[in-house]
């Protein structure tokens, strides 16, 4: 702290010394209240966006989450990918493709992997649609 006048980004109320065991200083160095910014962090959370600065938009550290209880990792592309893939093999193996609303449920529990997901079950979908053509079409 270095005599600047401090105050929380988000509400503007000034910071004094006696406070800042409540705050949170990032890695950009703005500075708010605990819960000023875990209320904003599950705000960009539920509208499917990584917690950022709310001054800078630099992206809040994972040490800065977990300090305020915030639970969210950014998945790489590659990680949503194999989590597709993966939950696309469970669809698969319990034959959730045959009950639609419940595969629909199922699928919006994932909003990263959904696309990959339907892109996957539109292929298999049409194979099947094929293979079912082409039996058709060589037994009599
Ligand atoms: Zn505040
Ligand atoms: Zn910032």
């Amino acid at each position: 702290m270095n005599g600047k006048i401090l105050e929380c980004g988000i509400c503007f109320e000034s910071l004094d010394s006696k406070q800042i065991d409540i705050c949170t200083e990032l890695d950009c160095s703005h500075l708010y209240h605990d819960k000023c910014l875990s209320q904003w962090c599950k705000t960009c959370i539920k509208d499917n966006n990584a917690p950022n600065c709310p001054l800078c938009r630099k992206d809040i550290s994972k040490d800065n989450l977990d300090e305020l209880g915030i639970d969210f990792t950014k998945k790489s592309k590659s990680e949503i990918l194999a989590n597709s893939v993966r939950l696309f093999q469970h669809i698969m193996t319990n034959n959730m493709y045959l009950d639609r609303p419940s595969l629909v449920r199922f699928i919006e529990r994932y909003p990263e992997e959904m696309d990959n997901i339907i892109m996957m079950l539109e292929g298999i979908m049409l194979l099947d649609l094929i293979s079912f053509t082409t039996e058709n079409l060589i037994i009599p």
